[in-house]
């Protein structure tokens, strides 16, 4: 049967969509119910990913799962959570932007035979995995879905070692890319971060037990203590024994910046550095760099609600709110296609009148990639009566892809890549805009630069990306193959 996709798509914005950047979780701990301790850690990460769901337990012997398209709060239920019995488990939170997303791409990822079964979840992004796919596919494995995750544990399966630790290191040596992953087999919990370490991934303590989660904030969530951070290339085995750490050998690193920018929730800690600062830190740069005669700083909320209260402190003038955010709309890049995106930010902000009219107002937001809420926010504000809108972003212009599992635009839909910051200030409508530079923003991260990667900024990507095949992989290469089935079916 042939895939149904959007007819208002190119194939590679349809492609470009099953980019993970996703949130995951994983816990062990014989003493708790950790279906719903799991549960609730996918609570906290939901801002990584709002289009699946899913958790796999382990009891010793058998894998159960439990994954479907939607919020965590809409996928599981009391009966569902009942099931998955266990003292281990690994959630997903999966993000792309629709198109040709589905059921058979939620995670944790279950894949195996009668004598050895595993179930992984994974953030991030592969860069060779279309090669890795048509080497699997050749060795006969199925596959259900199209992700770089399900070629990630097929490699697992299959790669040579006399342990689960030793195919997993073996699987690290072939693939390329962002990815932290957890990984459950019946008795054991792995977690594992790349060689870049581009997507975080921490260590927490519970009661009887350990968990690993994408972020800090879960991990606080289930009124677990913080550890620490895994290491780049690292593999944490965690099971009846308590933990274990198998060091890598990472290179350069590649930690995503645009975690702090945006992704992140500001109550976690990334790098030790709790990530409400570090934006304040961002508003603060701006100020220094973009000063402007103002009345009153406010944020676009709420991603940039530090930032703007970094900005005024720094600029001495008074924060307000001036946009009230429906807090039950998603973000709005998870709507499917441009026209939805556009009605999205009308649903997500009322802007009041009573706090805006008259007013000189600086708009502090985390970044402008397509430029599509910008100038609809700018709009609102000036109905509203707002007299003058200046603009302060705290990404430095993007001008490049992220082929590292931030689902951001295609290079033809990035604004800057096309324009200069004039004419985005004019195609957005405000009287002004800055962007924080990179210079700054790595001052508020407080870090050197080559801890970072920066590419969507410089387009120096850590490491060679093909820069558009990729993006065309595995669904054309599985496109290919089932129009190569469809017709021997014919046939
Ligand atoms: P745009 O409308 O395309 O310029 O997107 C910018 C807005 O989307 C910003 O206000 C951000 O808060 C948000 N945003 C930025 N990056 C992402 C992303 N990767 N996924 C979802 N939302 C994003």
């Amino acid at each position: 049967m042939k895939k149904k996709t959007d007819s208002r798509r190119s194939p590679a914005e349809v492609l470009f969509s099953l980019h993970e950047s996703c949130g995951v979780f994983g816990i062990y701990s014989p003493s708790e119910d950790v279906a719903r301790l799991t549960f609730y850690a996918l609570f906290a990460l939901q801002h990584r990913g709002q289009e699946s769901a899913g958790i796999a337990t382990a009891d010793g012997k058998t894998l159960r799962i439990f994954a479907a398209m939607g919020r965590v709060s809409n996928v599981f239920t009391e009966e569902s959570l009942k099931n998955l019995t266990g003292s281990i488990a690994i959630g997903h939170n999966r993000y792309s932007t629709s198109g040709s997303s589905r059921a058979s791409n939620a995670q944790p990822i279950i894949v195996g035979n009668e004598t050895s079964t595993i179930a992984v979840a994974h953030n991030g992004n592969l860069v060779n995995a279309e090669h890795l796919y048509q080497e699997l596919v050749e060795l006969g494995y199925k596959f259900n879905g199209t992700t770089d995750s399900e070629v990630i544990a097929n490699l697992i399966l299959a790669a040579p070692g006399k342990n689960w630790l030793e195919k997993i290191r073996h699987t690290m040596h072939r693939i390329q890319g962002a990815y932290s992953l957890v990984i459950l087999t019946p008795t054991e919990l792995y977690a594992v971060r790349d060689p870049l370490g581009v997507r975080p991934l921490c260590l927490g303590r519970v009661d009887h037990g350990w968990a690993v989660a994408s972020e800090s904030c879960a991990i606080d969530q289930i009124g677990a203590s913080f550890e620490r951070e895994i290491e780049r290339d690292e593999i944490v085995l965690i099971n009846g024994d308590g933990v274990q750490s198998f060091p890598g050998d990472p290179g350069k690193r590649g930690l995503c910046i645009f975690e702090y920018i945006y992704f992140a929730r500001p109550d976690s800690l990334i790098n030790g550095k709790l990530l409400y600062a570090t934006r304040q830190a961002m508003g603060a740069g701006l100020a220094n760099e973009h000063p402007i005669d103002g009345d009153i700083v406010m944020s676009v909320p709420d991603s940039a609600t530090a930032a703007a209260n970094g900005y005024a402190t720094a600029s001495g003038l008074p924060a307000v709110e001036g946009l009230i955010k429906n807090r039950y709309v998603g973000r709005t890049f998870i709507m499917p296609d441009q026209h939805m995106r556009d009605l999205g930010v009308y649903m997500k902000f009322n802007p009041m009148p009573q706090v805006l009219d008259g007013e000189r107002v600086v708009v502090v937001d985390d970044s402008i990639v397509r430029g599509t809420t910008t100038p609809q926010v700018v709009k609102m504000l000036r109905k509203a009566g707002a007299k003058e809108i200046h603009m302060r972003i705290c990404a430095p212009p993007i001008k490049h892809p992220c082929y590292f599992g931030v689902d951001m635009a295609t290079r033809g839909e990035l604004i800057a890549a096309k324009k200069s910051v004039p004419e985005i200030c004019k195609y957005i409508g405000a009287d002004s805009l800055g962007y924080l530079s990179i210079k700054g923003l790595l001052k508020a991260v407080d870090q050197p630069r080559e801890n970072f990667c920066l590419a969507c900024f410089t387009g120096d990507y850590p490491i060679p990306v093909q820069l558009e095949m990729d993006k065309l992989g595995i669904e054309i290469l599985a496109n290919k193959r089932s129009e190569v089935c469809d017709a021997m079916e014919d046939d």
